[in-house]
């Protein structure tokens, strides 16, 4: 039986692993460097609470979370975004402003909702409009979101609006965010509609709007989303699964392929998939494939923390509405957005006020302060914004050191070039955050087409050794 190794055992690693585990006729070994699988995914359960060390909730539009869900007969846990922690606001000018309602990818669809909003000076609002006036960039390519943006609809929009929403999936800098590889749609409503504005508004009529428990646009798993890497192990054979083992590189040996691991063991294995993230898959890959290394040597990451707040209810004042806030770069505030997780997901929150606050953009790493900084920085934005004075029951840090990674200009070139330096290579395939999204969706899909890819590779290969066996008789 043909051995796939899996090099990572996250998401996109464990999905490979479950691909290949329903097609089969191969049988694989996820090696995973840490004591545990799952990677991004991890949930703690204090009493009363749910607490989600890096990804909270996934988009239900992209269908493979849901997929996988429904396979491992974990369906029934999932849990559709509560309404009353829908609608957010952006801190600006000292203070929360509702996102105006009919906002599509950070742009305007209904003019009098964004006309009354406070969140914009009266010339930005104008400017905005200006959007529809104005003829289509002449330029090709790639290129820059924050600058393709500010020319149609000014640089207070995106600096206010536009960035908090659209580069926060992303920890990313709008100024370096590669507009092809994060919105290609934004560049086919200008070159569609000539009109960013008049685009938004045509997708958004088109689109049928998720709302409510039935409908969510939002979803997670009752106890947590490291139920869904728990429910995958569980799954998959138990031998396949390889904690403690960190890899190093992988040679091509007599048609198969070597791993080396840096506590000196070596494996054999037919097929590779690297889920990995791009700097570990990159030092694996030097010697195989020094092109592909090179070109994923330069994506660049974001380190970030993400820290959790519980409070008793009588504590917190203020009334906290809607999903949340986000904070503009220039806001002045310590924390890039702060999630309700109370409004949200109230099932996580049963034991009181839980909030989660998030820290760390491209080029602006939280982690060289020590947890107990990055908490005090935490709290005293929290007492800014909310006006929370009180001691929390409970309080965490998870650290995400290059957390992140940043699409930047180029980066379809990059993963295209990446993806061409193993062409000599059909068994070995990349998946994972730094290549073709970095949602838990994304990295699905991604984790179960390297599998299928390798599969059938190896397929291809077995049949071309029969075929030529049987000429030798
Ligand atoms: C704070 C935070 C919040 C997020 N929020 C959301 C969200 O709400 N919704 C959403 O959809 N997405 C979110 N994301 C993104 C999403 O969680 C990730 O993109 C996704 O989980 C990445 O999966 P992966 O398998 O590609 O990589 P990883 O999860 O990074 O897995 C890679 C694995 O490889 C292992 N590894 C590394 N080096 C080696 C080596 N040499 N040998 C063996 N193993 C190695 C690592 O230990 C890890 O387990 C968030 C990410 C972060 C950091």
């Amino acid at each position: 039986m043909s051995r796939v190794a899996i090099l990572g055992g996250g998401l996109a690693g464990l999905a490979a692993a479950w691909e290949i585990h329903r097609a089969s006729g191969a049988e694989a070994i996820v090696l995973e460097a840490s004591d545990a699988f799952g990677g991004k995914l991890r949930s703690e359960r204090p009493p009363g609470f749910v607490l989600e060390e890096g990804p909270d909730s996934f988009l239900v539009r992209k269908p493979a979370a849901v997929e996988i869900c429904r396979e491992l007969g974990i369906e029934d846990e999932l849990v559709g975004v509560n309404e009353t922690g829908q609608g957010s606001a952006i801190f600006s000018g000292g203070r929360l402003h509702p996102i105006p309602p009919g906002l599509m990818m950070g742009l305007p669809t209904e003019v009098w909702p964004f006309l009354r909003s406070g969140l914009l000076s009266g010339g930005a609002k104008l400017r905005a409009l200006g959007d529809l006036f104005l003829g289509r960039d002449a330029a090709a390519g790639d290129r820059p979101l924050g600058p393709f943006l500010a020319r149609r609809v000014g640089r207070e929009v995106v600096s206010r609006i536009v960035e908090p929403l659209l580069s926060g999936i992303y920890a990313g800098d709008v100024q370096a965010m590669s507009a092809e590889a994060t919105f290609p749609q934004l560049l086919e409503l200008e070159r569609r509609e000539g009109s960013l504005l008049r685009g938004a508004r045509r997708l958004r009529r088109r689109t049928p709007r998720p709302s409510g428990e039935r409908n969510p646009m939002f979803m997670t798993l009752r106890t947590g989303l490291g139920r869904l890497p728990d429910a995958i192990c569980r799954a998959l054979p138990a031998e396949w699964l390889q904690p403690n083992r960190e890899v190093r590189s992988v040679r091509a040996v007599d048609g198969g392929y070597r791993i080396a691991l840096s506590d000196g063991a070596e494996l054999s294995a037919d097929a590779v998939v690297v889920a990995l993230p791009a700097t570990a898959a990159a030092m694996s890959l030097q010697e195989l494939a020094p092109r592909t290394a090179l070109a994923l040597f330069s994506i660049p990451y974001a380190s970030l923390a993400v820290t959790a707040f519980a409070y008793s209810r009588h504590e917190v004042g203020r009334p906290l509405r809607g999903s949340g806030f986000l904070v503009p770069r220039d806001a002045g505030l310590h924390i890039t957005a702060c999630t309700y997780v109370v409004n949200k997901w109230p099932h996580e929150s049963e034991g009181g006020i839980l909030l989660r606050c998030y820290m760390g953009r491209a080029n602006e790493s939280p982690l060289g302060r020590s947890d107990e900084e990055i908490l005090t920085a935490a709290r005293e934005d929290l007492r800014r914004v909310l006006s929370i004075t009180a001691e929390p029951g409970l309080q965490r840090v998870f650290r995400w050191p290059e957390g992140m990674p940043q699409y930047t200009v180029g980066h379809l070139g990059r993963i295209a070039e990446a993806r061409a330096g193993l062409s000599e290579h059909p068994r070995v395939r990349l998946c994972g955050a730094a290549y073709d999204g970095v949602g838990i969706p994304d990295v699905i899909r991604q984790g179960r087409e390297a599998a299928q890819s390798v599969l059938a590779a190896l397929k291809s290969a077995e049949g071309a050794q029969r075929e030529a066996t049987t000429r030798k008789d």
